[in-house]
């Protein structure tokens, strides 16, 4: 690990909650139904809670009834990345953020039209932003 990055760490485990650090910073998963923003409906702008960067916005977000926030879009295909994950014995799709590679979660190809996609992300991950006025 770079000194960059390690710096960058202890910062985010000073700043973040012991779930958050877990989540993001070592790919961990919140339990379902457990995060705050899993049946949070207000209208906004979801953020990632280690750099702030515009992730994912309430209108793309449904309810797949996993137990987490559920989006069929990011707000920008460049602002997350996309990794094969193959831990804990399954084939998936890993999300991160783009800017500072935090885990966010996992996409899956069972989501609503018009993507088909699931974009199934920790609330642990995700800051909140209402949309002003
Ligand atoms: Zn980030």
């Amino acid at each position: 690990m770079s000194e960059r990055r390690k710096q960058d760490q202890a910062e985010l485990r000073r700043r973040l909650s012991p779930l958050q650090f877990h989540v993001t910073q070592e790919k961990g998963t919140e339990r379902a139904f457990t995060g705050k923003y899993a049946a949070h409906a207000e209208v906004g702008t979801y953020t990632c809670v280690c750099c702030g960067t515009d992730l994912f916005e309430s209108k793309k977000k449904f309810d797949a009834g996993c137990g987490w926030p559920s989006f069929w879009l990011p707000l920008a295909g460049d602002r997350i990345h996309q990794h094969r994950d193959t831990s804990h014995g399954m084939v998936r799709t890993e999300v991160t953020c783009a800017a500072c590679d935090a885990h966010l979660g996992h996409v899956f190809d069972d989501g609503p039209e018009p993507t088909g996609l699931r974009y199934c992300i920790n609330s642990a991950s995700l800051g909140f932003r209402p949309k002003a006025g």
